[in-house]
């Protein structure tokens, strides 16, 4: 496993890190002792940067993978969760300083541990922005403060809400999803600016939330049915070839320099453990370019998310 630096925060973070949200039971139903060795596998293998969220299966990722930490030394991992967002609807969301600052709280307790490193702003663009920057980042501040965090971050599906925060606030970290995966590269253009920034930047879901898969995507999944048909023509293309699509997918997402780190997400131990043996390996390149010819009609197409005002291209900044 290679690690690298996450920003300036001094944690020098596996380049494939392990996502916890599928221990909620969010793509299929999952049995808890598969879940833990998951958890387990994921550790001896070298990953040592763990995501989650109280939103992922409604508190119930949280508390599965507090189970499975439980027999694990602090120091052998990183872990990062959330506050914010607590369901699937716009009413879910809840920002304000007295519910972030409780929702660390019962957090902590359900993943069993007194601090975690990296505390994050759970899908912005459901917020109101200067909300976000006025209220919500200074109270999780003032939670470092306190030890019970050491890092604070932002994560979204639209870009332009990175900037228009970071614009105006300090964040160490920012997690992005579905937007650096062989079908969708638009994170490389923010990279830039977040480097010049000293972001940190963690890249989430480079299966595209198993639209890079052999298996069919779940239900929920946003995206519409021409991002989904190109990409299932790219899995069958792999096939053809005699690989799997998610190995080429794992080497892509890695291969990215300034990507601190990519968190994959899995409840099975088999895939975790060939999620790790294949990010060691070097991308087929000949492969690679067959695959994006395939879906470049619908490359960096993507969907809305939150509010309509923080979608769309950066063409105005928050005043
Ligand atoms: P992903 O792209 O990692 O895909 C997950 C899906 O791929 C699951 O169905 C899983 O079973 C399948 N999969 C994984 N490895 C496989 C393999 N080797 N072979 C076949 N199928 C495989 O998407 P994700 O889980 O959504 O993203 C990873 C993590 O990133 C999440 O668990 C979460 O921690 C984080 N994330 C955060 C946000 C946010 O903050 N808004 C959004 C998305 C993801």
């Amino acid at each position: 496993m290679q690690y690298r630096p996450l920003g300036n925060t001094g944690l020098n973070v596996s380049v494939l890190s392990y996502g916890a949200s599928p221990l909620g039971s969010v793509f299929r139903g999952v049995a808890e002792p598969d879940g833990i060795r998951t958890v387990h596998t994921a550790l001896d293998m070298g990953i040592n940067f763990i995501d989650v969220s109280p939103y992922y299966g409604l508190t119930r990722a949280e508390t599965v993978l507090g189970k499975a930490l439980a027999t694990v030394d602090r120091d052998r991992y990183f872990l990062a969760t959330k506050v914010g967002r607590y369901g699937p609807e716009p009413k879910d969301f809840d920002f304000s300083a007295t519910r972030v600052t409780h929702s660390v709280d019962e957090s902590l307790a359900r993943l069993g541990v007194d601090h975690v490193d990296i505390i994050q702003c759970h899908d912005i663009e459901f917020a109101d922005l200067h909300q976000i920057i006025e209220e919500t980042l200074p109270a999780l501040r003032q939670v470092v403060t306190t030890g019970k965090a050491r890092f604070v971050g932002i994560t979204g599906l639209p870009l332009a809400v990175f900037h228009r925060v970071i614009d105006h606030a300090h964040v160490d970290t920012i997690l992005s999803y579905c937007r650096y995966a062989i079908n969708d590269t638009s994170l490389a253009s923010a990279l830039p600016y977040l480097l010049k920034n000293g972001v940190g930047v963690i890249n989430a879901s480079p299966l595209s939330m198993g639209l890079l898969s052999n298996r069919e995507p779940p239900t929920w999944h946003p995206a519409p049915p021409e991002i989904r048909a190109a990409c299932a023509r790219a899995a069958a293309l792999c096939r053809q070839r005699g690989t799997d699509i998610a190995r080429l997918a794992i080497q892509f997402a890695v291969a990215e320099p300034r990507i601190a780190t990519t968190l994959v997400g899995t409840a099975s131990p088999e895939n975790i453990a060939n999620n790790i043996r294949w990010a060691a390996e070097p991308l087929d390149l000949e492969l690679l370019a067959d695959v994006q010819k395939i879906l470049a009609p619908i490359h960096n197409h993507t969907w809305p998310s939150g509010r309509p005002e923080n979608n769309g291209p950066l063409l105005t900044s928050l005043v």
